[in-house]
């Protein structure tokens, strides 16, 4: 799985959830737009770099996720505005 599917399986998830249980302070159609409007690829010089899915749901801001450890299985990747931790399997 790459990062990008991986990341909007998560954006899947976590908008599900809000949609189930909507936060008080976020409007259905903003976080409708920000779900549609999210890329998970970070354009720019460097190569594979990746925004946080939650942050952009929850806040619209694009924080980049930072390799943090990983295995033979899966790299691991961190938010460092909303401290999440996202696996990201290589099968
Ligand atoms: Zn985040």
């Amino acid at each position: 799985m790459t990062p990008s599917q991986a990341l909007t399986d998560e954006l899947h998830w976590a908008f599900q959830g809000m949609t189930h249980n909507p936060p008080r302070d976020l409007d259905a159609d903003i976080l409708r737009v920000r779900f549609h409007s999210y890329r998970p690829r970070i354009r720019g010089p460097h190569a594979e770099r990746y925004a946080c899915p939650r942050c952009f749901l929850h806040h619209g801001e694009r924080h980049e996720l930072r390799s943090v450890s990983g295995t033979d299985e899966f790299d691991l990747l961190a938010c460092a505005g909303c401290s999440n931790e996202f696996v990201i399997p290589f099968e």
